[in-house]
C-alpha cells in the first residue's frame, strides 16, 4: 500500500470516481507523493532508462544540431536554450560539452531548464553548476522571458496527463477510477456519454486526447512564431492517430498494472504526433517529421561521432558504444530506433533543421 493510494482511494470514497488525466496528474505530480516530485526514477537502479542516460552521445548530438539550428537563425546573441523535463540535466549537459566546437553559440547561451519536480531541479542544479553557461528553472514556459530559442524535449510529452474515452455501446465514455467490491481501485466508465466527439469506432475502442499536450504545443508554436526559432521533440509514440489504450507502468524496468502502486512507479502513454502536430501547425508554425529516431539520430553524425569516440577509447569501450548506438538506432525488439520519434516545430524563416532527409548511402 502507498501512501498515494491511500489518498486516492478516501478521495474517490468521498468525492466519486476520478478520470484517468487526473489519476496521472496525482501519480505523477502530486505535490508530496508524485512519481517524479520525490526520486531519481533514472538509470539501472531506476524503474527506466532514457536516451540520453544510455550514452552521452545523444545529447552532443542534440547540442550539435541547436548549433546547426542557431547559425541558420542568423546567431541571435543572446539565444534560449530551453530543456523540457530535464530529468537528471545529462542531456543539455552532453549538449553543452560538444557545443564547446562552436565557442560564439555557448557564449550566446542562457539555459532554461522546465521542470515540475524540486528533487530533479536539484540534480540538474548539482550537475550543470560547472557548465560554465548561466541557468535558470522555470515550471512552464511562460514564465520564460520572451527571446528566439531552441528548445529540447526528450521524453517530455509522454509525462503529460491524458484523458481516455471508451466507446460503449456506440458512444464515448470518459475512462475513469473507481472502487470496485473489494475497495481497490479499477477502471470504470463515466455514467454520462460525450457526444460531442465525433469520431466512429466499434464498441471497446479506447480514444485517447491529450488536453496538457495540445495547450503545450500551442504555447510552444505560438513562441517560435513571434520570436524564432526551433523545437526538437522527441518521445516514443506513433505518427498517426489512432485508437487505443497505451496508458502504461513500469517499475524496475518492468511493466506493471497502472492502477498498481500510483506515485511509485513511471506512468506514461504513447505520443500521438499528429494530433501534436496539428496544435503546433495551427499556430503558424513549421512542423518536420515526426520521423524515426534511429533514421534522426544517423542523419546527424551518429556512426561518426560513435567512431570518433571509439578510435581514442580501449576496445571495452569500443563494444559499450556500439552496444549504445545499436540500442539508440536499432529497430529491433528492445531498441529505440524506431519505437521513438522525432519532430521538430519551427518558425517558417528557418530553413529546414538537420535530420529530417533520410541519409542517402554514398555509391561504391
Ligand atoms: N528528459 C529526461 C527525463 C524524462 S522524464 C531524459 O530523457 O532522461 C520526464 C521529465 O519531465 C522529468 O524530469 C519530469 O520531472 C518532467 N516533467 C513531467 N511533467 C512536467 C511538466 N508538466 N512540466 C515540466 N516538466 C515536467
Amino acid at each position: 500500500m502507498t501512501a498515494l493510494l491511500d489518498e486516492l482511494k478516501m478521495l474517490i470514497r468521498h468525492k466519486g470516481p476520478i478520470t484517468v488525466e487526473r489519476y496521472m496528474e496525482l501519480a505523477l505530480a502530486h505535490p508530496e507523493y508524485g512519481y517524479y516530485m520525490s526520486r531519481d526514477p533514472f538509470g539501472a537502479a531506476g524503474d527506466f532508462t532514457t536516451a540520453p542516460e544510455i550514452s552521452q552521445m545523444f545529447g552532443e548530438l542534440l547540442g550539435l544540431w541547436a548549433a546547426e539550428v542557431w547559425t541558420s537563425m542568423g546567431k541571435p546573441n543572446p539565444v534560449q536554450l530551453i530543456e523540457l523535463g530535464p530529468g537528471r540535466g545529462t542531456l543539455m549537459s552532453d549538449a553543452l560539452r560538444a557545443a564547446r566546437i562552436m565557442p560564439e553559440f555557448r557564449a550566446a547561451i542562457e539555459v532554461w531548464l522546465m521542470e515540475t519536480s524540486p528533487t530533479l531541479a536539484a540534480m540538474q542544479h548539482e550537475l550543470l553548476l560547472d557548465a560554465g553557461v548561466a541557468i535558470a528553472w522555470a515550471q512552464s514556459l511562460k514564465e520564460i522571458p520572451q527571446g528566439p530559442s531552441i528548445v529540447l524535449g526528450n521524453e517530455f510529452l509522454d509525462a503529460l496527463p491524458l484523458r481516455q474515452f471508451v466507446r460503449v455501446r456506440g458512444q464515448w465514455r470518459e475512462r475513469t477510477i473507481r472502487l470496485n467490491d473489494a475497495g481497490e481501485l479499477a477502471f470504470d466508465v463515466a455514467a454520462e456519454p460525450e457526444p460531442y466527439i465525433r469520431a466512429n469506432a466499434r464498441d471497446g475502442e479506447v480514444l485517447e486526447v491529450n488536453p496538457a499536450g495540445h495547450r503545450f504545443m500551442f504555447e510552444l508554436g505560438a513562441r517560435l512564431v513571434t520570436q524564432g526559432g526551433a523545437a526538437l521533440l522527441v518521445d516514443y509514440g506513433h505518427a498517426a492517430t489512432g485508437f487505443g489504450d497505451t496508458l502504461q507502468a513500469l517499475r524496475a524496468h518492468r511493466f506493471v498494472d497502472p492502477l498498481d502502486m500510483p506515485g511509485e512507479c513511471d506512468l506514461t502513454a504513447h505520443v500521438d504526433f499528429a494530433a501534436m502536430a496539428r496544435s503546433a501547425a495551427a499556430t503558424g508554425a513549421k512542423v518536420y517529421g515526426p520521423v524515426d529516431q534511429g533514421d534522426f539520430l544517423t542523419a546527424i553524425g551518429l556512426d561518426l561521432r560513435a567512431k570518433a569516440l571509439a578510435d581514442r577509447a580501449g576496445p571495452e569501450r569500443a563494444e559499450e558504444l556500439k552496444l549504445a548506438r545499436n540500442r539508440l538506432v536499432g529497430k529491433g525488439k528492445g531498441e529505440m530506433g524506431s519505437l521513438f520519434k522525432v519532430m521538430a516545430v519551427a518558425n517558417r524563416k528557418l530553413p529546414e533543421p538537420p535530420g529530417f532527409r533520410p541519409v542517402v548511402a554514398a555509391s561504391a
